[in-house]
């Protein structure tokens, strides 16, 4: 009878009113309908990214996007720069191996951001790369790396590109593309998105397209000029995702509802801070400090002297709450609690209690209702 209570950081909760919009009857993507939903789709959409340009959309994952902003910009040979801070700037070393590009990599630490006092001196010393891969919110560790900064640097060190990976967060997290100068952003449908897997978004800018039309890397579904052309036209060069885009409107429209994205943002910021408030006021060690904590997940230390994966499969059979577990060296040391789309304070309070139950439940020594408590004057504090 209980529903699944999922608070992962991807694939998410998805409204009912976007699951309404998705049941509606398929037409052609190649009818005046498509068009329509496509053209007020894309406009609607713009404020996530912070941009002006066209939002081109993939019918595919995050690392399709990843991989396409890659195949697009670069040629084998060329150097570029990763920045990587957990598994998913990880997965943008390995595409760009893949391709046989000469990659630098600055590699932090598990739980570390980048910063841009780090990256400045790493840019000098590699002053011939053409692009610099980040992940803004790297999912594994539950960092926000502070994109604007970085590329700032980048532009001020060198003529590269910044490619950004904002699959984990956008949607949730502020995002000024145009304002910071990211040169190539994407992001996946199945987080802040509140939509099923299965539509990648890419938003490139005038200087990136100046590079992608003179690329020679070979590409064909991920070729983003193919993407481009269509696009002019209210179309896709192949079968879109037509029902993921039919939600993705009506996502839109909720954010609108919530008197639009600034809105939407200042609920992440205020759901973190609640999940970390009840953390401490647990005595539950936090994998990240404060200044880089992402707003759409947290990674959680297990609970002094509890078997973490028993713990949370006690808290899935018996309360129906579902978190993720630790990804790659993090397995079995961490949790991670997603806070993002479709999540709402009442959910974090929901959530934050169930926990405490389940650690009563493993003997663990706290004060019952500290954490609730604690959330919930962070959360009535941002009522006044
Ligand atoms: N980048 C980040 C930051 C992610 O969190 C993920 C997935 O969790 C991906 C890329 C890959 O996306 P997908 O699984 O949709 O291919």
């Amino acid at each position: 009878m209980y529903e699944n209570i999922l608070r992962h950081p991807g694939p998410t909760p998805i409204p009912k009113k976007v699951q309404l919009a998705m049941s509606q009857d398929i037409f052609s993507h190649r009818s005046n309908e498509f068009v329509t939903l496509y053209r007020e789709t894309m406009a609607l959409v713009k404020p996530i990214f912070g941009t002006k340009q066209d939002i081109l959309l993939l019918p595919s994952g995050g690392t399709a996007a990843l991989e396409a902003a890659a195949v697009n910009t670069i040629s084998a040979g060329e150097e570029v720069v990763v920045v990587t801070v957990g598994a998913f700037g990880d997965y943008f070393v390995s595409i760009c191996e893949r391709y046989g590009f000469h990659v630098h990599k600055l590699v932090k630490d598990w739980g570390e951001a980048c910063t841009a006092e780090e990256l400045r001196p790493f840019l000098q010393a590699h002053p011939q790369i053409k692009a610099v891969f980040i992940t803004y919110n790297e999912t594994s560790t539950g960092i926000l790396n502070p994109i604007a900064d970085l590329a700032k640097v980048v532009h001020e060190e060198t003529e590269a590109l910044v490619i950004v990976d904002g699959v984990s967060c956008l949607g949730g997290a502020p995002a000024e593309m145009d304002a910071w100068g990211i040169d190539i952003f994407v992001t996946g449908s199945q987080k802040a998105l509140m939509l099923p897997p299965g539509l990648a978004l890419v938003a490139v800018s005038d200087k990136a397209w100046q590079v992608i039309e003179k690329n020679q890397t070979p590409s064909y579904y991920l070729n983003l000029i193919n993407y481009r052309s269509w696009a002019e036209k209210g179309m896709t060069p192949n079968t879109p995702a037509i029902t993921l885009i039919y939600g993705l409107h009506e996502v839109c429209k909720l954010i609108e509802a919530e008197g639009g994205f600034a809105q939407t943002v200042a609920r992440h910021e205020l759901m973190k801070q609640m999940v970390r408030s009840a953390m401490k006021a647990l005595h539950i060690e936090l994998l990240t400090e404060d200044a880089y904590a992402s707003p759409t997940i947290t990674a959680i230390l297990a609970p002094k002297d509890i078997d973490l994966a028993a713990f949370l499969a006690h808290l899935k059979n018996r309360y129906h709450l579902d978190f993720a577990g630790g990804l790659g060296h993090l397995q079995g040391k961490i949790f991670r609690f997603g806070h993002m789309g479709y999540c709402f304070p009442s959910d974090i309070l929901q959530a934050v209690s169930l926990l405490e139950a389940a650690l009563q439940d493993f003997n663990y020594t706290f004060e019952a209702g500290a954490g609730v408590l604690a959330a919930q004057q962070v959360f009535l504090a941002a009522q006044r």
